[in-house]
């Protein structure tokens, strides 16, 4: 990048007007030392199970399940993971090694026999291949109609890595971000990573992105999704940013948020990656310029709040001025108990990070695995809230992303001797849906907004016609 004065902020931590990268050792003014760095980032991945010496302590059939599941499931991990955040002793239960590491039982027994056979008998890779890509297809790779509905037009015709379902927010998926440090084994994002054309969403390089912008000036948030856009050079990082300060077009465009994992995945890449000082000054450029920059980080689990090095870059992030917001799923396996969500909010709190939501895993992938029943989550969610004070309730939830909105069950309640789910738009499609509180049957084995009926005997939900009216004429419109 060119000559930028260090005005302070997320470089002032070096204690020098020069931009010498703080090395490992060294001892900031804050008092923190900057972590050992444990080298440039490497992807271990399906190929790469023979290289991690800690799987050795799995019996050979969970090394076999592994294998399996690996090759219809994406599967990459790193050191930084597998060496600072996974408790090895506590392994199968420990709940990183559940977030990154493929178990058995994600896949259905049907679908695990057929690979299981396969991989046993050394098919050919293109044998496996076609297995695999049969049984994704089973998955639901796009839940939400991702694929049919979201995916803005211009002039020139469909906008690839956009999408625009509620009126203020535009996500993109820039074309280097579509992979992520580490990958989540529950992720809805899953289709894109297993190298399948037809299940990406992804920018070409031409993108429209500024000039659809540009032309919606009822958008105010760009939002940067992925894949992990956190996994991209600092450099193509500016390329989609820069203009946010310098195109006065863009000048409606007030905040930037940026969705990652790498502060669990990858903290180096905020503290030691070679490039690092140049994504945090760009961040830092941003907020100067007047921008509101969030960085909607995802944790699913306070035990990825405690390296050294994960908090040496939450501190770097936010003297850019950025505010980190943190937003999760609720799981079985890894995080489906309040004290576990109590303890991580409040941690972030303390962390100067700014709880945003509890969501329910959506239904894609290996969501049987995961599923925890609505009434259940919401048990877990007001269990954690009532732990943890003012600053920690910001966090809403649990938040369901469904085809019409983000619908949040408020809780269950008896309403004249009928057990219902209270529920809410917190995004919607139409805008004037959000807020106004309606009631489901109360179902105790519902684990997602698909399986709910309206209560008191109504014959539709509030917004159904309407939703309705919004489908006709595209390829979900006998979908609901
Ligand atoms: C969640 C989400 C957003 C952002 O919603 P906020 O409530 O503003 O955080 C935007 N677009 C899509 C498609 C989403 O799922
Ligand atoms: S970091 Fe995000 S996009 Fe990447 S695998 Fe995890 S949930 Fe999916």
């Amino acid at each position: 990048m060119e000559d930028q004065p260090n005005t302070g902020g997320a470089l002032s931590d070096t204690g020098s007007d020069t931009l010498r990268q703080p090395v490992a050792g060294d001892t900031l003014p804050s008092g923190h030392m900057v972590p050992q760095s444990i080298g440039r980032y490497r992807a271990l991945t399906a190929r790469h199970l023979d290289e991690i010496p800690q799987l050795g302590k799995l019996s050979a059939d969970d090394q076999f399940a592994m294998r399996v599941v690996s090759s219809v499931l994406p599967f990459r991990s790193n050191r930084y993971v597998i060496e600072n955040l996974i408790d090895w002793d506590r392994v199968p239960d420990d709940p990183l090694y559940q977030i990154t590491f493929p178990q058995r039982e994600m896949l259905r027994d049907e679908d695990f026999a057929r690979m299981a056979d396969l991989v046993a008998r050394d098919a050919t890779t293109g044998e496996i291949n076609e297995a695999a890509n049969e049984i994704r297809v089973g998955l639901n790779p796009h839940p939400a109609g991702q694929r049919e509905l979201n995916i803005p037009e211009s002039d020139e015709g469909v906008l690839e890595g956009l999408q625009h379902k509620y009126r203020e927010t535009v996500l993109f998926f820039p074309s280097h971000g579509q992979t992520c440090h580490a990958y989540c084994t529950f992720c809805f994002r899953w289709a894109q990573f297993v190298g399948d054309k037809d299940l990406k969403i992804v920018a070409k390089e031409e993108t429209g992105l500024h000039q659809y912008l540009a032309a919606h000036p009822d958008v105010s948030d760009l939002l940067v999704t992925g894949g992990d856009p956190m996994i991209m050079k600092a450099s193509s990082m500016e390329r989609f940013l820069r203009p946010f300060i310098d195109d006065p077009s863009l000048g409606h465009i007030q905040d930037i948020r940026i969705g990652t994992k790498s502060l669990t995945f990858w903290p180096h890449r905020f503290v030691n990656d070679e490039d690092a000082d140049d994504m945090l000054r760009l961040l830092e450029d941003l907020t100067e310029a007047g921008k509101h920059v969030a960085i909607m980080a995802h944790f699913n689990h306070w035990q990825e709040l405690e390296t050294e090095v994960a908090r040496e870059a939450i501190r770097r992030l936010r003297n850019t001025g950025a505010v980190i917001r943190c937003q999760a799923p609720l799981l079985a396996h890894i995080n489906d108990s309040s004290d576990v969500w109590s303890r991580m909010w409040r941690e972030q709190v303390r962390l100067g990070m700014i709880p945003y939501y509890m969501f329910v895993e959506r239904d894609t992938g290996a969501r049987h695995y995961f599923e925890v029943p609505l009434e259940r989550a919401w048990e877990i969610f007001a269990g954690a809230l009532n732990q943890v004070s003012g600053l920690g309730r910001t966090v809403r939830g649990p938040s369901m992303s469904a085809t019409p909105g983000k619908v949040e069950v408020l809780g269950v309640q008896e309403v004249h001797g009928e057990k219902v789910f209270v529920l809410r738009f917190l995004q919607g499609r139409n805008p004037d849906w959000v807020g106004r509180p309606f009631f489901a049957k109360f179902d105790p084995a519902a684990t997602w907004f698909d399986h709910l009926e309206p209560a008191f005997g109504e014959s539709k939900f509030f917004f159904e016609d309407d939703f309705r009216g919004m489908l006709k004429g595209t390829a979900m419109a006998d979908a609901v």
